[in-house]
């Protein structure tokens, strides 16, 4: 395999694109924005001026889109039919399940083989080559889908067929939605009962309340380890994108009929603060509303 269609080069995807090239691969690149088209240029990508164009010549085809509407007609409209038979697709982007399984149907209806994959992990882990992807696919799609994700992850995990991907992101996001409002009311309370921010770190880190949002991207600044919550919020992962992956994640558990009461209630925390105007700020800024 040697050249890759990379759609959709934003934040994530720019990186992303970018270490596929340093790993020796044709990068046939598209964006609808000039400016990350021509970034992308920059960075050893060839730019081409339709999705039609850049696919037609790949071996794979990787798409790193906003969300399911977009990454179906992208698909249904310029990769099924446009790119040779035979060429794998590797949907990256963070969309709904149903979505997911509809557009793999139909790429595997027209002859190819793809798979759900998308990532954990936020821009720098994107240009760092240090993503987790969470595959979902048959045994030989994922066998294919390794080769072309190694160069951009720090793990490449199966996750079961077609669709699994989204539902362990789904999963993932809402768990961590949970994990991060917990512990910055754990933070505020500490801080309101009289225990220092930093002291309550040290040892609540080291105690049985540590997580990811307390341990490694501690939501209070100059508190614990480095964030962005030390650079006023600013970077990480937006408030906006946090609510759009619980609202995934809340029309995922209505369709599998499941119950997530904590996950609706932090839905309806995340829409609250990105409608007051903080959809830009990373997602552990819910601090600063305790
Ligand atoms: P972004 O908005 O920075 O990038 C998306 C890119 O897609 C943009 O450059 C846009 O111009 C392009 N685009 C939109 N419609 C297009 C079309 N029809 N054809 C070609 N290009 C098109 O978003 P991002 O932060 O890079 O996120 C991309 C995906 O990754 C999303 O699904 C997001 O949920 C997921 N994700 C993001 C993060 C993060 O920290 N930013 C982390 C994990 C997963």
């Amino acid at each position: 395999m040697k050249t890759i269609a990379f759609i959709g080069l934003g934040n994530m995807g720019g990186g992303m694109a970018a270490n596929l090239v340093t790993a020796g691969y044709k990068v046939h690149a598209f964006d609808l924005s000039e400016d990350a088209l021509a970034k992308a240029k920059e960075k050893g990508c060839e730019p081409f001026s339709t999705v039609s164009e850049a696919v037609a010549e790949a071996d794979a085809v990787v798409t790193m889109l906003p969300n399911g509407k977009i990454v179906k007609s992208v698909y249904t409209g310029e990769v099924i039919g446009k790119a040779p038979k035979g060429a794998l697709f590797l949907d990256c982007s963070t969309i709904d399940v149903a979505t997911a399984r509809e557009v793999a149907g139909l790429a595997e209806d027209a002859g190819y083989t793809m798979v759900d994959a998308p990532v954990s992990g936020g821009i720098a882990a994107a240009s760092g080559g240090s993503l987790t992807f969470m595959v979902g696919g048959t045994s030989e799609a994922f066998a294919k889908a390794q080769a072309v994700l190694e160069p951009m992850s720090k793990a490449v995990i199966h996750a079961g067929q077609i669709g699994s991907g989204q539902v362990a992101k789904m999963c993932n996001n809402m768990l961590l939605a949970i994990h991060m409002i917990g512990t910055c009311e754990a933070m505020a309370l500490a801080k309101r009962a009289g225990l220092a921010p930093q002291k309550f770190y040290e040892i609540s880190s080291k105690s049985t309340g540590y997580n990811w949002s307390l341990n490694d991207y501690t939501p209070v600044p100059g508190v614990g380890a480095t964030s962005p919550a030390d650079y006023d919020y600013q970077g990480g992962f937006a408030s906006a994108l946090m609510l759009k992956d619980l609202g995934l994640a809340i029309d995922g558990a209505h369709d599998a009929n499941a119950t997530v009461p904590l996950g609706e209630h932090a839905l309806e925390i995340y829409r609250a603060f990105v409608e007051a105007g903080n959809g830009g700020k990373d997602f552990g800024a819910i601090f600063t509303t305790l």
